[in-house]
């Protein structure tokens, strides 16, 4: 008899948009198959964790029959794009969205191995359908990540992607895209030749070039990617190892055309803004916080519940037809699009169920991050998800103490230095280091644009939380009007200057 071999699936959601059917299917599938409820990444994409072995083919089934797919959401791939988390519904916002679909889709491999296992597709041999024109015989060296930011919020994080995509939006349309290469946040310890790096901005282009830059780019890492150490396979060590100009006219050669100059940006935070917002044409769109992505019903919370009734509401009445659940890049969900005849009672529904608790949260708490970690990551080395809601409630008691309660600090926790949660731009950040030991990293701006350093190496929660009080009194004392604590840390020497995106590039 086979042991019970459980497993993690993640859906292919571009930009994490589902209509409340979708919604209603995924809560459907997670209740019957998963043992860990819904789970929002911060790829904005959901994860099920702890389904069975034999019960893959008709989980994934299931999703497929909800018009969702998990094609190319892990693996040696382009994985799930990332796009700005917008609460309003703009046109431009609309725009950029579709853009980063289109260039999903662009970038999927044509392999029908994952229809033929799953969806029981017929087997069709020499048909010539497995030509991967992108991707070639042996796929990218490493995953591969993109993301589409709107400012001045960076909530994607967009220096932190393989390739990213800054819209620069006039007279209320998207006139193109400023683009950045190179990010990524993993990294391994004891080991300098792995590092978490900042994408470097190369140019301008414009939305009709956007899937020919984006296959240059993916195409040159497949080529120049390192295939030998897989540790240093990501794009951000081919540009480091053969230089940002050679890489620059690499992917310029292979588009067919020359990068403009980029356009000036500016990103004032890479966090959520929580609560209502409308949008102009009626409708509003709620910011709901989700403690580190997990949406269930256990230990007291009724989330999975909650949500299940906001989306039958939603489906149910005609008017919320446009209506939509949107996951963002920071774990968190926004029920978008809800008519104003509606809004009460989807409020009625949030009150009900506990999930109101952004409304009373302190800034730490709405706008931490957790990876998954233990129990369900095979990498993790210390808990994350897990240790959260205690790390932050012993934070706030120092916060308090210092009043310093409503300071808007970005806390970040990893179970281990691959920083799925993007740790190293957390303005405090701890990154597993063995069961209960972690990395303190201190000193990222909170806009995205600048990364934080070691500030003490593997500690416990004593010295973890001995070393943030000294500094929270001096941050108490001594900081500029509207100084972020991490600017504030790099202002005093506390943590090394380290290169930053400018904050506003001009060209
Ligand atoms: Fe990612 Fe590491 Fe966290 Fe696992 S433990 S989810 S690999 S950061």
């Amino acid at each position: 008899l086979e042991p019970a071999y459980s497993f993690m699936i993640r859906t292919r959601t571009p930009g994490g948009v589902v209509t409340p059917k979708q919604w209603l299917q995924l809560d459907a599938i997670a209740t019957t198959y998963a043992e860990r409820g819904l789970r929002i990444t911060t790829r904005q994409a959901f994860q099920l964790h702890g389904v069975i072995k034999t019960e893959l083919k008709p989980t994934m089934q299931a999703i497929n029959a909800a018009l969702i797919d998990t094609l190319a959401a892990c693996g040696d791939v382009n994985r799930n794009v990332a796009v700005a988390a917008n609460p309003l519904q703009s046109e431009a916002h609309a725009a950029v969205h579709a853009h980063a679909a289109a260039l999903s889709e662009h970038l999927l491999p044509n392999t029908r191995a994952y229809y033929e296992i799953w969806l029981d597709e017929e087997r069709i041999a020499g048909s010539g359908s497995e030509d991967e024109p992108i991707y070639g015989a042996n796929y990218l060296p490493r995953k591969f990540k993109i993301g589409f930011a709107v400012p001045p919020y960076n909530d994607v994080d967009v220096f932190a992607q393989d390739l990213g995509f800054i819209a620069v939006i006039r007279d209320g349309e998207v006139a193109g895209y400023n683009v950045t290469v190179g990010g990524g946040m993993g990294a391994t310890h004891g080991d300098p030749e792995t590092y978490p790096r900042l994408g470097d901005v190369i140019g301008f282009v414009t939305p009709d070039q956007v899937i020919a830059i984006g296959e240059a780019v993916v195409t040159a890492q497949r080529d120049f990617g390192n295939r030998a150490v897989r540790k240093r396979a990501r794009l951000k060590y081919t540009i480091d190892d053969r230089g940002l100009a050679w890489f620059k006219s690499e992917v310029e050669r292979r588009a067919g055309f020359t990068l403009a100059a980029a356009e000036p940006f500016e990103f004032v935070h890479n966090g959520d803004r929580f609560g209502w917002i409308e949008s102009g044409d009626g409708n509003s769109h709620l910011t709901l916080r989700i403690p580190a992505g997990r949406i269930w019903d256990r230990d007291g919370l009724t989330h999975l519940s909650g949500l299940r009734e906001v989306a039958r509401l939603l489906e149910a009445e005609g008017e919320g037809e446009g209506a939509q659940f949107r996951l963002t890049p920071n774990q968190n969900l926004v029920i978008a699009g809800v008519p104003a005849a509606l809004r009460g009672r989807v409020d009625g529904l949030v009150e009900r169920f506990g999930l109101d608790g952004y409304r009373s949260a302190s800034p730490l708490r709405r706008n931490a991050l957790a990876c998954v970690a233990l129990p369900t990551c095979g990498l993790a080395m210390a808990e994350a998800e897990r240790y959260l809601p205690d790390l932050v409630e012993k934070i706030e008691g120092l916060l308090d103490t210092h009043g310093l309660r409503d300071a808007p600090i970005h806390l970040r926790i990893s179970g281990c230095p691959n920083g799925c949660s993007r740790p190293y731009l957390g303005e405090i950040a701890l990154v597993g280091k063995a069961p209960g030991r972690y990395n303190l990293m201190l000193g990222a701006d909170h806009r995205g644009q600048r990364l934080n350093a070691l500030h003490r190496e593997n500690i416990a929660e004593p010295e973890i939380l001995a070393s943030l009080d000294p500094l929270f009194a001096d941050y108490a004392a001594m900081r500029a009007d509207g100084e972020g604590f991490g600017d504030f840390l790099v202002r005093r020497g506390v943590v090394p200057i380290r290169p930053s995106i400018p904050l506003l590039l001009r060209t």
